[in-house]
């Protein structure tokens, strides 16, 4: 088949073309590089069945495609609130322009939503018929909002249209190829933690977060795109930590001697998270793999060898 991956130049697009590819698929890969790097899919390059496209998918573009992966969006916080009328213009428009495509060439089309729709969640774990509990006008909303107005409109072109639709609700992922400084909490730790410098807690670090690895989650898109469930699915790992503990965990695994420190904590910041993936076990027969720990040490390996340049 010939697949779209939108966002495929960053953390888990690349992985996720990383599989595509080895499974005998042609990829076309749409990045703006906004956050996103050639580095992490400089191993295609080269190879004919890969194609790298410069584009911002807030506007349209024409392409002849099987199947589309729609990643395109920054993930992180500190990313995301930079621009915060970009991040709507491209959860809002740019999600139009790629449902618009799928439509137009009867192409299956997969969104890449999130836990963020569930906001600061008052039901725990969550389910996928938990409506959430989100600030509309919050230093969040840009991007939780953002994926709301997305997989709406992703049911309503599915309704009106026809449109073959996934949707997946992705959890804190983490892995190899995450941006040192993206500001979310595994990169941050991890590269304070080798760096020497100390660990910063937000707040009291009692809030919580289920953390999954980048190859389970990789494994949960492709299961569900090619099933016959259309979601909105949870993919994560319920396994769930406080930030303390997880602090805790990546000072004792790099660097004992390290501080852990706290700072305030960011406006609207959920206080506990954790994914209720019945649906993702019974639908697809998926679930996680790869423990905390041993997803932490891959991760670890990959954020020293960049540090010591050992990678190009
Ligand atoms: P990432 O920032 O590494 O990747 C996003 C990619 O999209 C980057 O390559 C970036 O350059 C590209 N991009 C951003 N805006 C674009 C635009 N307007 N046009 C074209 N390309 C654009 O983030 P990630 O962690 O790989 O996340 C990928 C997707 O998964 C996002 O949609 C994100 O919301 C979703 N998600 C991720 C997590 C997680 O824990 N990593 C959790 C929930 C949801
Ligand atoms: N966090 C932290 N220290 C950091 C970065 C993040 O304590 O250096 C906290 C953050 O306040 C949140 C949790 O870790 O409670 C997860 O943050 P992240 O940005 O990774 O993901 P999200 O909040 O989007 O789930």
């Amino acid at each position: 088949m010939r697949i779209l991956v939108t966002g495929g130049a960053g953390f888990l697009g690349s992985h996720l073309i990383d599989r595509l590819m080895a499974q005998g698929h042609e990829v076309v890969c749409l990045d703006n590089f906004y956050t996103g790097t050639k580095r992490n899919i400089l191993k295609w390059l080269d190879n004919p069945y890969f194609e790298l496209i410069r584009h911002d998918i807030t506007e349209p573009i024409r392409l002849e495609v099987d199947q589309i992966y729609h990643l395109a969006c920054p993930a992180s916080p500190i990313h995301y609130q930079y621009n915060p009328v970009k991040t709507i213009k491209t959860n809002v428009i740019g999600t139009m322009n790629m449902l618009g495509l799928a439509k137009r060439v009867k192409a299956r089309f997969f969104l890449a939503s999130t836990s963020e729709v569930y906001g600061d969640p008052d039901v725990h774990p969550q389910t996928e018929d938990y409506r959430g509990n989100v600030n509309c006008i919050g230093i969040r909303s840009c991007y939780d909002e953002g994926k709301r107005v997305a997989e709406t409109l992703s049911f309503d072109y599915h309704r009106q249209n026809g449109v073959d639709i996934r949707v997946v609700r992705i959890f804190n992922t983490y892995g190899p190829r995450m941006l040192e400084n993206d500001g979310r909490v595994v990169s941050n730790f991890i590269a304070q933690a080798l760096r020497n410098q100390p660990l910063t807690v937000y707040g009291d670090g009692s809030q919580t977060r289920s953390f999954c690895y980048v190859s389970d989650l990789v494994e949960g898109f492709i299961r569900l795109m090619n099933s016959d469930q259309i979601g909105p699915m949870n993919l994560g790992n319920p396994g769930e930590y406080t930030i303390l503990e997880l602090a805790e965990k990546i000072q004792n695994m790099i660097n004992p001697g390290a501080e852990i420190i706290f700072k305030p904590l960011p406006e609207d910041d959920p206080k506990q998270r954790q994914p209720d993936i019945t649906r993702a076990k019974t639908w697809l027969g998926w679930e996680p793999t790869v423990p905390l720990d041993r997803g932490l040490e891959l991760t670890v390996k990959d954020f020293r060898d960049r540090f010591e340049g050992n990678k190009d």
